[in-house]
């Protein structure tokens, strides 16, 4: 079967609302880092085993493992949660200011990975 090399990076989820999500799909996949249901899994995995922790409380080793650029998008959705959770300070502004960058990089890095894999599996076939 021919492949055709993908433009459309838009994440297929219907909202609520009928609107489509407008987030960028992860690569290899139809949805976005929000509605991916591996992705949802492997998020509500890794919060049971260590993103149950109350304020104060050290993480639990091994709470995460990390794979894959999702992953690491996961930990940081976690971090931002965390410190969003704490008093309002000018540090808590950095921390979520810094996060939020990083997360906003790891957005485009997996914009990279679709198209590469797309032009990949339009060379080589689907591997
Ligand atoms: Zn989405």
């Amino acid at each position: 079967m021919k492949k055709e090399i993908t433009t459309d990076i838009t994440c297929s989820f219907i909202k609520a609302n009928g609107e489509r999500c407008q987030a960028r799909k992860l690569a290899g996949e139809e949805f976005c880092y929000f509605h991916s249901p591996q992705v949802v899994v492997e998020r509500a995995e890794a919060r049971r085993r260590g993103g149950l922790r109350r304020h104060g409380d050290k993480g639990e080793t091994g709470s995460y493992i990390i794979k894959s650029s999702q992953n690491v998008l996961g930990i940081l959705e976690d971090c931002i949660n965390d410190a969003y959770a704490l008093e309002n300070t000018g540090g808590r502004a950095k921390a979520i200011g810094y996060l939020c960058q990083i997360i906003l990089k790891g957005f485009e890095v997996t914009e990279i990975e679709n198209r590469l894999l797309a032009l990949e599996e339009k060379v080589y076939g689907k591997h």
